[in-house]
């Protein structure tokens, strides 16, 4: 099974790609663990991209997909794949297909964890660090024992300024605005699987299995 998996930020799309993985003995392709990789044992396109990395710079497609088309190509990815973290852009996602026809490669499905964009808000901006050890909490999901207060070492939590309201609200609106022509490219394709990610983590991933059987 050749799937790839997308989801706003907050939505779970990591916990969910490893119970995949796991669950269907499949490997995963997160672009970010490729290019560390790929950087570290000194691939073609792997020097390229590091030339880019290195002057700041975004990384062009044609490296990115160049470095996706290698690792397609190794051994594990016979077994079948969960691509993550690429593509973002309908440009991306036609130079995948292309890349995916010259490898004689079908992609299966392509998830989508969705969570309302309010939940999405409140998971997002519930994140609260220590001042003294940097120890991380969620106001939700991980409340210290003492409210506003470390468990470790007493100091007094803080919400970061990139977990405010409005920067979360920026960061979720840019990714909406960027996603959603790639849910229309794959729906007409008719292999986009919505998945209801406002769910328990194992009904979450129960959703995801039933869909892409
Ligand atoms: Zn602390």
């Amino acid at each position: 099974m050749n799937l790839l998996i997308m989801g706003p930020p907050g939505a779970g799309k990591g916990t969910q790609a490893e119970g995949i993985v796991k669950e269907m003995a499949i490997s995963h392709i997160s672009t970010g663990d490729m290019f560390r990789a790929a950087i570290a044992s000194g691939t073609e396109m792997g020097m390229k991209a590091k030339e880019y990395m290195d002057k700041g710079a975004l990384v062009p497609d044609e490296v990115v997909i160049g470095m996706v088309k290698d690792r397609l190509q190794q051994d594990d990815c016979k077994k079948g794949f969960l691509l993550d973290g690429f593509p973002r852009t309908v440009e991306q996602a036609a130079a995948l297909d292309e890349t995916l026809n010259s490898l004689a490669i079908k992609l299966d499905g392509v998830i989508n964890v969705d969570v309302p964009l309010d939940k999405l808000m409140a998971r997002l901006t519930g994140r609260r660090v220590c001042k003294g050890c940097g120890a991380s909490y969620h106001v939700i999901f991980n409340p210290p024992a003492e409210e506003g207060k470390c468990n470790g070492c007493a100091d007094e939590l803080y919400q970061r300024d990139d977990d405010n309201e409005t920067s979360v609200g920026t960061r979720l609106n840019a990714y909406m605005e960027k996603t959603q022509p790639l849910i229309d490219y794959y729906s007409k394709k008719g292999i986009f699987k919505p998945i209801n990610g406002d769910q328990d983590i194992d009904k979450v991933l129960e959703d995801i299995m039933a869909a892409v059987k």
